[in-house]
């Protein structure tokens, strides 16, 4: 007999995940906290839908790619450039893409 793995836990768990996708997307595209995500140099997906980065909990130091000022993290997840640079260029400070 096959065992019946679909139970309600994994459909609420599910769900779960598709409801979070689809905040993320809707503020995704409402960009309801343009002015805040500008402060902080990030780009909308970054900002909205990358938002959950997963590293490590050891700092990590990281020079900024465009003036090499040091940075520290406090995972293995590092921003590309400092936030100087980031608002300076209108790029985003992870990903390095022009924020709109
Ligand atoms: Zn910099
Ligand atoms: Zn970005």
């Amino acid at each position: 007999m096959v065992k019946d793995s679909y139970s309600k836990d994994t459909k609420y768990f599910n769900k779960r995940i598709i409801e979070k996708q689809t905040e993320k997307l809707l503020r995704y595209y409402s960009d309801p906290d343009k002015k805040a995500r500008k402060e902080q140099g990030l780009c909308k997906f970054c900002y909205y839908y990358n938002c959950d980065r997963i590293g490590g909990c050891a700092i990590t130091i990281k020079n900024c790619e465009n003036c090499g000022t040091e940075m520290s993290f406090g995972s293995t997840a590092t921003d590309m450039y400092c936030l100087d640079c980031a608002i300076e260029n209108g790029i985003c400070k992870q990903c390095g893409q022009k924020i709109d």
